[in-house]
């Protein structure tokens, strides 16, 4: 976990309280609503914004939504350049860029529909370990299936 340069000034959002998403990668906003199960009428959304960094991004504002360490996991998958910094009263805190680690326990499916984490009743968790991170690719620790990044997405 590191801070970016540009979380230090404090930056005030719409949301009173709750989650900034900010630095997503343009277009993939919708995608990380959909795997967070984010509520309508509880998000602010800003698309294709201009920035300096990566061009363009996606802004994400949840209200009174906080994400757990997997849903934050789930969001660097969606976006590795996205940054997640809690909101109170209006002010968003220090945007923390999160690190997909090693290992990713229970964060995804896997494609074999062989594989034992796909078997409705022995229920195992999945579990990957990343065997190269750019581009990102994974492994399933169970039936060796390897996932490219572009797969990451459907499978979350
Ligand atoms: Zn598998």
């Amino acid at each position: 976990m590191s801070e970016i340069g540009e979380g230090r000034k404090p930056k005030t959002v719409k949301i009173d309280e709750g989650t900034l998403i900010d630095h997503v990668s343009a277009g993939k906003a919708l995608k990380i609503l959909k795997v967070l199960k984010a509520k309508e009428g509880a998000v602010i959304l800003a698309l294709n914004v201009p920035n300096e960094e990566i061009k363009v991004k996606d802004v994400v504002e949840l209200r009174k939504r906080y994400l757990k360490e997997e849903e934050k996991i789930k969001v660097a998958l969606l976006s590795p350049t996205a940054t997640i910094s809690t909101v109170k009263n209006h002010v968003a805190g220090p945007g923390e860029k999160i690190e997909i680690p090693n290992h990713l326990v229970d964060i995804l499916k896997c494609p074999n529909p062989k594989c034992i984490t796909n078997k409705e009743r022995e229920p195992v968790k999945t579990s990957f370990t990343v065997i190269n991170r750019k581009p990102l690719k994974i492994k399933c620790d169970y039936c060796d299936k390897i996932v490219k990044e572009e797969e990451i997405e459907k499978l979350l």
